[in-house]
């Protein structure tokens, strides 16, 4: 009897050359995500994923990266035994122990169907042997605990106890995207969820350092690093950007700078993204919750756009955006003073909706193709990893 973790995964809609894509990114992610536990192997299994440990592995510390693998739908502790019956009533009971419990139902599934007994067999003689041994009672539509069997290939699994997952699907299924980070609460909540959707998320962040403080810059490497731990290797863009709001100040019209600010972003931004190969950008976005986040000015910002900019959060509420980004451990340091470099020669009464052609104007004061280079060229790039 070994112990071990069964990995379940969503299979809905996943179907021939997409199915083993998904599986071996999930598989890999697993193998990273768990590479200092003291697992011993990953190991895909018909429509499962086996985890087997060393005998030294670190059990909790499986069962918290197990909760942060994206894909995965629900994990369970369980044990291996070799597939014969006084094995796994053995494992059963095992499971069972330290347990309380007054009913119990024993669920069979079997993949391996040369083994001799059919499912309900397996789970009827089981399910006596540990009434027997614990005296409990069976219950078949209610039960306190259910022990679940799984007969898979040449291995039997028994557990007791089914984790959830967080879902989604594996990083890296869906390509890659560019997030923009502020250090705010939002756009962490919105890499995250673009994170879920099997993109790996590699990050850029404009600052006004030295103008502003470094806490904007030290926020966003510390958020990146929280997020490393569902996304990896991650990597962040830290882009300069005083001498462009300089240039915005001094030569256009004030009630348009935040908006001329997110359209040079937006302008840096794709450049990066096509250099690493990002399909699209990402913002924290979500509709009026801000004077400056109104449809109009969207449009405005997206009008300079010639790749998706993805806003996951274009329709939540705060209060569920907070909630979520307590959730996943950011909102803590989103929340610790920073300035936000758009909060530097910012007017009293930002523009709520210009339109395109008088932004166009504006930017005809500026040299926006040698304000693009000369941020580019000032661009550092760092990596954080788990
Ligand atoms: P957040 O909570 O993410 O800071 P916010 O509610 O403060 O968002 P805005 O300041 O309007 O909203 O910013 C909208 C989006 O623009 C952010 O979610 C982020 O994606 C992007 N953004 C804003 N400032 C920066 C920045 N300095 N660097 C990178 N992206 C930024
Ligand atoms: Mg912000």
């Amino acid at each position: 009897m070994e112990k071990v973790f069964i990995v379940h995964y969503g299979e809905i809609g996943l179907k021939g050359k997409n199915r083993a894509f998904f599986e071996k990114r999930l598989v890999q992610n697993m193998r990273r995500s768990l590479k200092d536990t003291g697992y011993l192997e990953v190991r895909r299994l018909y429509g499962r994923i086996a985890v087997t440990l060393r005998p030294d592995a670190d059990v909790a510390k499986i069962r918290e990266r197990l909760g942060k693998v994206m894909g995965i739908v629900h994990f369970e502790p369980a044990y291996a035994t070799e597939q014969n019956m006084d094995a796994i009533k053995n494992a059963a009971l095992k499971v069972v122990e330290g347990k309380t419990f007054e009913t119990l139902k024993v669920e069979t599934k079997r993949a391996n169907k040369n083994f001799p007994l059919i499912s309900p067999e397996i789970s009827a003689q089981v399910g006596a042997h540990l009434l027997d041994n614990t005296g409990t009672r069976a219950d078949m539509h209610n039960p306190d605990l259910r022990c679940w069997i799984e007969i898979v290939e040449d291995s039997a699994f028994i557990y007791a106890e089914k984790i959830r997952g967080v879902g989604g699907l594996p990083i890296g299924v869906s390509g890659k995207v560019l997030v923009m980070l502020s250090g705010g609460i939002d756009s962490p909540v919105a890499a995250w969820r673009m994170m879920k959707r099997g993109t790996k998320a590699i990050f850029i962040h404009f600052h006004s350092y030295p103008y502003t403080d470094k806490a904007s810059l030290e926020k966003t490497m510390e958020l990146a690093q929280i997020l490393a731990a569902w996304n990896y290797r991650t990597q962040i863009y830290l882009v300069p950007f005083a001498d462009i709001q300089k240039e915005i100040v001094t030569r256009t019209p004030s009630p348009f700078r935040v908006l001329l600010y997110r359209r040079m972003m937006v302008r840096i931004a794709q450049r990066i993204a096509d250099e690493i190969k990002a399909d699209a950008l990402v913002t924290g976005e979500s509709l009026g919750q801000v004077a400056s986040q109104t449809l109009g000015n969207i449009r405005a910002i997206e009008d300079v756009a010639e790749m998706p900019i993805l806003r996951p959060l274009i329709g939540d509420d705060k209060a569920d955006i907070i909630d979520f980004a307590q959730k996943i451990g950011t909102f803590e340091t989103s929340i610790l003073p920073h300035q936000d470099c758009c909060s530097l020669f910012v007017p009293d009464h930002p523009a709520t909706n210009a339109s395109i052609d008088e932004l166009i104007e504006a930017e005809e004061n500026l040299e926006i193709d040698a304000l693009v280079e000369q941020a580019l060229a000032g661009v550092e790039r760092k990596v954080v990893d788990v």
